[in-house]
């Protein structure tokens, strides 16, 4: 065993495993929008849970800038 797989071991990590498979990112079927102010597309955040079908501006900023 080498040094490097000891410290593998250490960090709990399993030096046979390389780390090339990642998952699907988690987000990848969040719904997104166009902010009503910017135009931009934003994607839905945890924090608008609920409320997603009200949220039409990307940021605090930009509800701030409505016109
Ligand atoms: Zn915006």
């Amino acid at each position: 065993m080498t040094v490097n797989q000891k410290l593998l071991i250490a960090a709990g990590r399993n030096p046979q495993c390389t780390p090339h498979r990642h998952p699907m990112p988690h987000h990848i079927n969040r719904p997104t929008k166009n902010c009503k102010a910017c135009g931009r597309p934003f994607q839905w955040r945890k924090k608008w849970k609920g409320v997603w079908e009200d949220v039409i501006y990307c940021s605090e900023r930009c509800r701030k800038n409505k016109k």
